[in-house]
């Protein structure tokens, strides 16, 4: 079935749902509603959601400020502002946007300045200094919530209590801020919807397994993972993975894959070139190569079973903090994408390194050496940046992917050979 036949409902809800919430960000009829800035992996939104604050994700804006063709000249009040070329490209972004000419304004909307940043401190310390000059400029006030870093096989039981703990102590400031007393039960009924959505979310990946693949985990997962941040703990964001699972069900049934016909399954590592991602994801296409999992997408949100429920709602709140795949050491890393690469059936494995996201970044050439050697996967390293379009070279990352598919075409015809001898 020709792709053009299926109407990507999924996107078009998901679009929808972002243009809702940027509107109601600065909306008139939130406007008394204190505004709370978070990061996104081991995100704790609901805390805030129950208290009725009107949540910003500056990573999401830098996100969509690179995909509306908008990063180099945010990146560049940035730089003006004295950020220089070694610094984070969303952190550059970001301020380069709240402090800099824009003072806020989006081509989707305006961003309102924070009454309060909580850094969400996991996996990246960056967080820490972007925080800290957004409080220079804005003069609002500041928490951390410090989630230690996943040394073991799991988080221990003092990691847990240290994170509940600290989601405890921001009750009061986020009673004195809003107004409202604290409700248990509201926050309970808001996670059971974040529970939900996981669930759904978890459930969708999985179709990746499917052969052929209904959807490129990559490239489409990417796509639908703004209402998994933006709008977890909601209906909305229920109602919207539903569509999804409905029509992958629908192109399962008529056996559609988005590359028409997939000839390789590939697993992706790191994010996106945003600013280029037609052109990158083009690359793979023209290959008929589909994206069936990445590490990617789960790192905003706990992807191992939870010890805790919605009915918990503190201890569930510190296990999603605690669990995120960002946070884990490297041979845990290592061997869930081992597990995935067997899981999914892949012929390959696509290291894309973000010069910006260190922490993102760190140990990936080790990763693919191991994939490449012992594991015997083949693997590309690929670099540029997540937001900055002035480090993706389109020829060299074109050339680069080329050889692969090249190489791996023979290969795979190779190993068929032997499979029929
Ligand atoms: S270094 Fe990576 S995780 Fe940290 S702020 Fe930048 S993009 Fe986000």
């Amino acid at each position: 079935m020709n792709a053009t036949h299926l109407e990507d409902r999924a996107r078009l809800a998901s679009r929808a749902l972002v243009g809702r919430y940027y509107r109601e960000l600065d909306s008139d009829e939130f406007r008394d509603r204190k505004v709370v800035y978070l990061y996104t992996s081991g995100s704790i939104a609901e805390l805030f959601r129950s208290f009725g604050f009107r949540i910003v994700f500056p990573e999401i804006n830098c996100i969509h400020i690179s995909r509306n063709n908008a990063a180099v000249e945010m990146i560049h009040h940035g730089e003006a502002l004295g950020y220089g070329s070694h610094i984070c490209s969303y952190v550059k972004s970001d301020l380069g946007l709240m402090a800099g000419p824009p003072q806020g304004q989006t081509p989707f909307g305006k961003i309102p300045k924070p009454d309060l940043i909580v850094i969400n401190h996991t996996g990246c310390s960056t967080y820490i200094k972007w925080a800290e000059a957004l409080q220079r400029e804005f003069s609002c006030e500041t928490r951390i919530v410090d989630v230690p870093f996943i040394r073991e096989e799991g988080r221990t039981e003092f990691d847990h209590q240290y994170v509940r703990s600290q989601i405890e102590e921001l009750i009061p400031t986020c009673e004195e801020m809003s107004g409202h007393k604290f409700d248990p039960d509201k926050l309970r009924e808001i996670l059971g919807l974040t529970k939900e959505t996981i669930d759904l979310w978890m459930r969708l990946l999985d179709y990746g397994k499917i052969k052929p693949s209904p959807f490129d985990g990559y490239f489409d997962a990417v796509s639908y993972l703004a209402p998994m941040s933006m709008w977890r703990g909601t209906q909305d964001s229920v109602n919207f993975y539903k569509i999804v699972l409905e029509q992958l069900e629908e192109r399962v049934r008529n056996k559609y894959s988005p590359v028409g016909e997939e000839k390789f399954r590939l697993l992706f590592d790191g994010s996106p070139p945003w600013p280029r991602f037609r052109e990158f994801r083009k690359m793979f296409t023209d290959w008929k190569a589909v994206g069936v999992a990445t590490t990617y997408v789960r790192i905003v949100c706990a992807c191992e079973e939870l010890e805790f429920g919605p009915d918990k709602p503190i201890d569930y709140l510190a296990s999603l903090a605690t669990q995120s795949y960002f946070n884990w050491n490297h041979m845990k890393k290592l061997r869930f994408m081992e597990k995935l690469a067997r899981d999914f059936d892949v012929d390959g494995i696509i290291a894309h390194s973000v010069r910006s996201c260190k922490p993102m970044s760190l140990g990936q050439l080790d990763l693919r050496s191991y994939f490449a050697g012992e594991a015997g996967i083949p693997s590309l390293f690929l670099d540029s940046d997540m937001a900055d379009p002035r480090y993706f070279t389109m020829s060299q990352t074109a050339d680069r992917v080329s050889t692969f598919f090249e190489a791996l075409k023979i290969s795979k015809k190779h190993a068929a050979g032997h499979r029929v001898v």
